[in-house]
This record gives C-alpha cells, structure tokens and sequence, in this order.
C-alpha cells in the first residue's frame, strides 16, 4: 500500500500556494531553491517566513550583528525576488536565541492559517547529527503548527486551517526527487546574492558539493522513474513529504 497515495499527497506541481520556514535567511535556498523557482514560475503562490535573524553568520569579529542583521535581510529579499517569492515574514527571533519553539510554533499559527497554503517547506528536524538549535527547534515547530493550524487550538490565531503536506529538505530521509536540471544555474545564483554567507573562500569547495549532493539525487531520481530515458546527468533537489496525519503517532512515517 502506497501512503501517501492513500492520503492524497499532492505531487509538487499540482501544489498552488507554499510557505518555506526556514531558521536562517538563507536556508530555504540551500535546501530547495530549484524547486521554489519552479514552482513560483508555475504560478503557484509563495511565502517565506524567516525565524531568526542571523546576526552571528559570520567569522569576522568586525561586522556588527546590528549591521548584519541589515544586510542579510537585503539579501533576504533580493534573493526572494528573484525566485518569485510573493511574500516575506519574519519572526525576528535571535540567531542561535533561547527562544521555544512552543514560542516558534505560536508565531507560526496565524500566518499560516492567513495565508492558508496547501503545502510548508522547512528543515528536517529529524536529520541525525543535525546540531544546530535553530534548525530543529524551527523544524519541529513546524510540524507542530502545521498540525496545530488544522485544529480550534488558538482561536485567535484565526480559524482553523488544515494543510496538506510538509516537505522536508535537509533530510536524510528523502522519499521525493525534483528534477531541477533547468533551475540549476538559477539556484547558484540565488544562493550567491547570500553574499554574506557564500562569497568567500569556501564558495567553490561548497558549491562542487551542492552539485555532486545533486547530481546523486538526480540519479535516484533516475533509478526510480523509466521515464527518464538513458542515465544522463541532471540536479535534483530532494524531501521528505508527509501528509499532514503522518506527523501525528504514524511509526510508519520514517519509511514512508
Ligand atoms: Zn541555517
């Protein structure tokens, strides 16, 4: 039995409205630029909603978290702009901050049930090793509020608004591959308009293992659909999906 056909899990393309929660202001575009491209040039309705403010992504003891919070935001949206991002929030929570995530989870709630989209895109808080405060407390505050957002919790917040799905990137898990072949160039592009963060010395190393990360799961890609013809090389990104009842007392959900 397929699960997530059994839910109604919607292929990506058939998806109208998303929005992509990421810790950090360059996050979604590591994780999914490709896709967010694609999507938005689909016609499909995108928002992004950035947790904290990323005032200590830096080494150089000399910028100011005052003046990098500035310039990240500037490269927040610039880069948003050019993927087709129709919307930005952000919740202004501290770059590696003792904020909850119940905290996280309840900033979360009335943009979603606001904006109402089908599908939310955020990092994988499961992913084994992951270290990172920011990363798993927004990825489980995620899925807290997605679940939550479909519920009368927080009247207040706004009527209930039950969502479809959840894409994972990040993920050690992935059960969906997006061929993002024809957005390759344009997802390095995005990702240096982040010039804080990638124009230096570790771009190239970086960037060489973005595109092998890639090219391994285009070949799964390839491995899983005939339609793709003879092995070619190609850029995926890939998720994990869940329907929204998988994040609840779902053991099966990890091999789904
Ligand atoms: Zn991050």
């Amino acid at each position: 039995m397929d699960i997530s056909e059994q839910l109604g899990v919607k292929a990506f393309d058939e998806v109208q409205s998303i929005i992509c929660v990421q810790p950090h202001p360059d996050d979604n575009e590591v994780g999914a630029a490709g896709t967010i491209r694609q999507l938005a040039e689909n016609g499909c309705r995108v928002c992004f909603v950035t947790v904290t403010d990323g005032r200590y992504g830096t080494r150089d003891s000399d910028v100011s978290p005052e003046v990098l919070i500035q310039k990240r935001r500037q490269e927040r949206e610039q880069s948003g702009r050019y993927l087709g991002v129709n919307r930005q929030y952000e919740l202004g929570f501290e770059d590696c901050g003792d904020y909850t995530e119940r905290a996280v989870m309840q900033a979360l709630l009335p943009i979603l049930r606001l904006e109402k989209p089908e599908m939310v895109m955020t990092v994988d808080p499961w992913l084994p090793y992951e270290a990172h405060p920011d990363h798993y407390k927004t990825g489980r505050a995620v899925a807290a509020a997605v679940l939550a957002s479909g519920h009368t919790f927080r009247p207040e917040a706004g009527p209930p608004h039950p969502m479809h799905q959840v894409a994972f990137y990040a993920t050690s898990y992935p059960n969906t591959y997006n061929d993002i072949t024809a957005y390759w160039e344009k997802k390095l592009t995005a990702l240096l308009l982040h010039k804080s963060q990638f124009e230096n010395e570790e771009w190239e190393g970086l960037s060489l293992y973005l595109a092998d990360q890639a090219q391994k799961w285009y070949s799964q890609l390839q491995s899983i659909h005939n339609d793709y013809g003879a092995p070619h090389q190609g850029y995926a990104e890939a998720f994990k999906v869940l329907a929204t009842q998988q994040l609840h007392f779902f053991p099966e959900a990890l091999y789904s």
